[in-house]
């Protein structure tokens, strides 16, 4: 196994003095030095070969022994100095102070094809960082991470890769519903893979605690290592900076609305400066299509996190963002116009996007409304997002409404109760797909024309609460064919998969209120 190893974070930036592993707060640094955990009998799970070879790794590599110890946390590889990094972040809208990776431990950097990637280990134990907790994740959380990370990607949302899954054959105590009822889980390791894992709360820290000097380190190594095309310096070069995390962080969650993803822990700890999706916990995909849905059990009474939020909490957390980076500017203006900029960028690329979705091309008018109006319909009776999307695009423009339900039928299997189309909600999907109509009429395209561009913004296969948990059931059987199944699967979210077809459906009955499907707590 060979690594073009070029570590900087841990070279260039300022590290605490203190090596020991003990809990603490760690000021005017920006990582601690600390060893993984040796997991006392490691077994891959499953590895991404097309991770692999991102970072320079064959599918042989995968299968040794080496492979095993780096990316378990047996061994430290040969010429890295695995740390931890020191953040801070708001939680659920309130300043928390120090956070830091409790149990991530990255272990270095590579460049590969002019790439640079840092590769990390999640769950490999106790860090300073850790505050009261572990250090150490569960195969559940583990096999989440891995899949998710593996299947927004290929549905093009930008995201951290997942290089490896691993089980540590150890033992994790976790109390999964926060109720009092602890048991054993195994424990397990994630290697996720991204160009940094630098957040929000990175720089949050440093200006929380007036420690200006070193955050501007942080700032100016942040650009020069990952903004190359920003040529300025100084504000004029930190401006810059702050205006491309905006832009990056609105094009991520504009995909997150269009595929149906709720990240579910929104804080700015789990924001990354690269605009890619990070962290992922007690996050779930939109089944009902509902603005008002949240996976994260944690967030069940105020629902900050919910769906139809992200955007908006986006912002917040840019705004927070641009408070940090506030005393490298000392102007508000132009820091305010980058933050307004997002609105009116927002309001665009949301209607572009969900334009795609239903297949529109020129401009109308009348899309906004036509838009607004199907959010309302699709909220009347339970309605699955994907499979409606998906399905809408074999509606023929020349299709005729009749009196009954019959024009539904290319639609019907996204209705969870077909029973509640009648009525009031049957005329408002009536008076929607008559304006849906009419506008198609107006497109020059043909029908298949619209149906293969719908097609690529409407994916037939994303990670259902539920499939993740019927591979995480089986694997903890020491069944890992669906872990592979499904990673498999995922690969190729557009296309038709004749032989897969029992992967879109409707969420089972059976998961609507199991744990794990509708219900995720931030334990893992
Ligand atoms: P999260 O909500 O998962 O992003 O985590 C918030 C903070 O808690 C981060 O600083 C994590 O590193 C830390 N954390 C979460 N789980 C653990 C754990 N099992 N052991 C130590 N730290 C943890
Ligand atoms: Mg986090």
């Amino acid at each position: 196994m060979n690594l073009n190893i070029k570590d900087t974070f841990n070279k260039i930036l300022p590290a605490d003095p203190d090596k020991n592993n003990t809990r603490r707060q760690v000021h005017e640094s920006a990582f601690s030095f600390v060893t993984p955990r040796n997991p006392s009998d490691p077994q891959l799970v499953h590895a991404s070969e097309e991770v692999a070879e991102l970072v320079g790794l064959s599918k042989a590599d995968i299968t040794t022994k080496s492979f095993l110890e780096a990316f378990s946390g047996r061994k430290v590889l040969e010429g890295t100095a695995p740390y931890a990094m020191c953040y801070g972040g708001h939680q659920f809208g309130n300043w928390a102070g120090q956070l830091g990776d409790g149990r991530a431990i990255n272990l270095t950097e590579i460049i590969h094809e002019d790439k640079r990637w840092s590769l990390q280990l999640k769950g490999a134990g106790a860090t300073p960082y850790s505050r009261n907790a572990d250090g150490l994740a569960v195969l559940r959380s583990s096999v989440r991470e891995h899949l998710c990370s593996e299947a927004m990607y290929h549905l093009g949302v930008p995201t951290s890769r997942s290089l490896s899954l691993m089980l540590t054959g150890d033992q994790v105590l976790r109390d999964m519903l926060y109720d009092g009822n602890s048991a054993y889980e195994k424990g397990a390791v994630v290697c996720r893979v991204a160009p940094s894992f630098i957040r929000f709360g990175s720089f949050q820290i440093f200006a929380s605690r007036q420690e200006v000097e070193t955050m501007q380190k942080l700032v100016d190594y942040t650009i020069e290592t990952h903004f190359p095309d920003i040529k300025e310096k100084g504000v004029e070069g930190y401006l810059q900076f702050f205006s491309e995390v905006a832009q990056r962080t609105l094009d991520m969650v504009i995909h997150w609305q269009r595929v149906g993803f709720v990240h579910g822990v929104m804080n700015t700890d789990n924001m990354s400066i690269h605009g890619i999706t990070i962290d992922y916990g007690p996050y779930g995909w939109l089944e009902g299509y509902d603005h008002g849905w949240t996976p994260n059990t944690t967030d069940r009474g105020a629902k900050r996190y919910r769906y139809g939020q992200q955007p908006q909490v986006a912002l917040w957390n840019l705004f927070q963002l641009a408070n940090a980076l506030y005393p490298l500017i000392n102007e508000v203006k132009p820091l305010e116009s980058i933050l307004e900029r997002y609105k009116v960028n927002y309001q665009k690329q949301s209607l572009q996007m969900m334009k795609d979705k239903l297949g529109l091309v020129l401009s109308d008018e009348g899309d906004g409304n036509l838009i607004g109006r199907l959010q309302e319909v699709l909220h009347q009776t339970e309605t699955d997002m994907t499979i409606f999307f998906r399905n809408l695009a074999n509606v023929p423009r020349d299709m005729k409404i009749e009196e009954n339900a019959e024009f539904l039928n290319p639609v019907k299997d996204a209705f969870y109760q077909p029973e509640e189309l009648k009525g009031v909600v049957l005329e408002a999907w009536k008076k929607w797909f008559g304006l849906y109509l009419k506008r198609l009429q107006k497109e020059e395209q043909p029908d298949e024309e619209r149906r293969v561009k719908m097609n690529k913004s409407n994916p037939k296969y994303v990670l259902r609460n539920y499939m993740a948990q019927l591979a995480i059931d089986a694997a903890d059987k020491g069944d890992f064919s669906i872990v592979e199944e499904l990673y498999s699967l995922l690969k190729m979210p557009y296309a038709e998969q004749k032989e897969a077809e029992k992967w879109f459906v409707k969420r089972p009955e059976w998961a609507r209120h199991k744990v794990g499907c509708s219900m995720l707590s931030c334990s893992s």
